[in-house]
């Protein structure tokens, strides 16, 4: 959360938020601290996951031949109820170069600056990063967000492709690119990690499973 005084300028605001900003670089690894707020599924049948912010019950479901998520709910195929934790991940990798490359590609319309290319990537503790060659990498698990917090991470690198720095100019154009990004931003530090991430990388079946499965 970020308070500040009433008369701070906003270039002052700029620079609390500016080194506030570790987010990017942070590791996601949760502490003992934020464990208590967390959200802690036993994963199983019933086990509640998110997918673009929304919690859907994994559901054993007769007649479909694969994973996926039909009419609100993860459906399981029968025959797939001891391959769950695999299908799942491979479920959110695969919606995640849909959804992520088709999102960035119109909210680059607002851009002048292109990526040099684009990858979905098992990233360790970032949401996303940008390189200075203008490579944008994105963590696969952003799929798990709500969808106004996964445009704010692209504009955020987005933004990073003109100015790759965190300085008051960069501020400047990501506030003229998504100009509700502080309380965006203030969001995803409350609940990225906390309430969405750990709802998946809390439960012992799938944690092996996501930091052992290369993308
Ligand atoms: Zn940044």
């Amino acid at each position: 959360m970020l308070r500040t005084p009433r008369n701070a300028t906003e270039e002052q605001i700029r620079n609390l938020v500016s080194k506030r900003m570790g987010w990017v670089n942070r590791k996601l690894r949760l502490t003992q601290q934020n464990s208590q707020n967390s959200f802690h599924p036993k994963f199983d049948v019933g086990t509640q996951l998110p997918y673009l912010g929304r919690f859907h019950s994994l559901t054993l479901s007769s007649g479909i031949a694969r994973f996926g998520l039909l009419r609100g709910v993860f459906s399981i195929p029968k025959g797939r109820k001891d391959c769950i934790k695999e299908d799942v991940i491979k479920w959110y990798k695969n919606r995640a170069k849909v959804y992520l490359n088709q999102r960035i590609e119109k909210l680059q319309g607002n851009y002048q600056e292109s990526p040099k290319s684009i990858r979905i990537l098992d990233l360790k503790g970032r949401w996303a990063s940008c390189s200075e060659d203008k490579t944008i990498n994105l963590n696969w698990k952003l799929v798990l967000l709500p969808t106004r917090l996964i445009d704010y991470v692209l504009h955020h690198e987005l933004c990073h492709l003109k100015f790759h720095d965190h300085s008051n100019r960069y501020w400047r154009h990501l506030a003229r690119k998504c100009s509700n990004w502080k309380k965006l931003s203030q969001e995803l530090e409350e609940k990225g990690v906390r309430y969405y991430l750990s709802s998946v990388e809390n439960n012992p079946q799938l944690q092996s499973l996501v930091n052992d499965t290369s993308s």
